[in-house]
């Protein structure tokens, strides 16, 4: 029989037994109390982790790419300006989509890896503005938390709409949608909530709205005024059958999370990844990407020299079941990558490290055995003295 696969990758997530039993659990129906009871939860918890007051907070049946498609379409008409600062795959992915759907994008270049940088955009907007701007606050591609909070103040003083991708971030790493000034964020089920994939939700502000009634982009089984309509029912409802099952996972995942909250879920975050960072360290390997100590989601790795970092991933998978993500794009063979928000205890982070080492010696790479372990073990014995 197939073992389970060990997921130590950036999404989807590894899934609690609660949530795999409300998900197979039988079928609430679409339209009455019982699932208006479920939109209604869940739309109050995603609201707390939004951190917003404001926001009308939707829900909708894709993956977050479906999500990131309907903030297209809803906000902006053919033609409109958009900037995009690429920093990896994730970007890109704002670019390509913004582009099919007809809007002029301009870019700004940071490079895969680094942080873009808050005054190269203010100058960028200041050479010529533009409607909104589209962002990535977890760059997936590489690990770097982007500083969307300066980012946002910048477009905020330029008047420009700001559009932000939080599908591997909200819930992992502190995010403001108010104190920010955000205008559209964008989620999914199944990263750091630890929900099996299928719901995007997307936070919208005042201001969103307001350019959505001008929005003239084709738009139909995404429209937002047709899921806030439902939403605005006495029992709330999606206007098509929505994906039932993953969104009574998704109640049940939102119920664990908030058991212990939303900071000791950032402690959490903090230090897996502090964990995995010496871990792969004292294997005598580099990171990859700028702004380490605020990378909490994923940790990009270079491969040592002379290995190709496919093999790496290929090859953890075949002898350990253990799933890492290979590098995308330019770092395709070049770097791996190890997820670590969402549903990790500190001995699913061990256990991925102890494979990790019997891998790369396997591919020939000197290695102290135990190394990774024992350092991942220090982070986590320092946290847990008391005082
Ligand atoms: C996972 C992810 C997405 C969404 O991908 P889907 O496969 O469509 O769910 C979008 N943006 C980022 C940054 C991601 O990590």
């Amino acid at each position: 029989m197939d073992r389970p696969e060990i997921i130590l990758a950036p999404g989807p997530t590894p899934i609690p037994p609660e949530v795999l039993l409300a998900q197979g659990s039988p079928l609430v129906y679409h339209r009455g109390p019982g699932f208006g009871r479920l939109m209604r939860d869940v739309t109050a918890r995603l609201k707390e982790l939004y951190r917003t007051d404001r926001a009308d907070v939707l829900l909708m049946t894709a993956s977050g790419t479906g999500g990131l498609e309907s903030a297209v379409q809803n906000v902006f008409s053919p033609g409109d300006e958009v900037l995009v600062p690429l920093a990896g795959f994730f970007s890109e992915r704002w670019l390509n989509l913004a582009t099919a759907m007809g809007l002029s994008v301009r870019t700004v270049e940071d490079g895969w890896g680094k942080k873009v940088d808050p005054s190269r955009l203010a100058d960028a907007l200041a050479e010529r503005p533009a409607k909104a701007i589209l962002l990535t606050q977890s760059e997936t591609s590489t690990g770097v938390i982007q500083p969307v909070e300066e980012l946002a103040r910048v477009a905020n003083d330029a008047g420009a709409l700001v559009v932000a991708d939080v599908v591997s971030s909200l819930g992992a790493v502190p995010f403001a949608f108010d104190d920010w000034g955000i205008d559209v964020a964008v989620g999914g089920s199944q990263k750091a909530l630890s929900a099996s994939p299928g719901i995007a939700f997307v936070a919208i502000s005042e201001r969103a709205w307001e350019a959505h009634e001008s929005a003239a982009l084709p738009r139909f089984y995404f429209d937002w005024s047709i899921y806030r309509r439902f939403a605005e029912l006495p029992d709330p409802e999606n206007p098509w059958t929505p994906a039932i099952s993953v969104m009574q996972g998704l109640h049940a995942a939102l119920e664990l999370y908030f058991q212990d909250g939303v900071d000791a879920a950032y402690r959490r975050h903090e230090l897996l990844s502090r964990a995995v960072k010496e871990g792969v360290k004292a294997l005598g390997l580099d990171l990859f990407g700028e702004g380490l100590d605020t990378n909490w989601t994923v940790t990009a790795i270079n491969a040592p020299e002379g290995i190709d970092a496919d093999l790496i991933s290929d090859r953890i998978r075949s002898d350990f079941g253990c799933i890492l993500a290979p590098g995308q794009g330019p770092l395709k063979g070049k770097v791996f990558r190890i997820g670590h928000f969402g549903y990790f205890s500190e001995l699913d982070i061990i256990r991925g490290l102890a494979a990790l080492e019997m891998t790369l010696e396997r591919l020939g790479h000197p290695v102290k055995r135990g190394a990774a372990v024992a350092s991942a073990e220090g982070v986590f014995q320092e946290a847990a003295v008391p005082g």
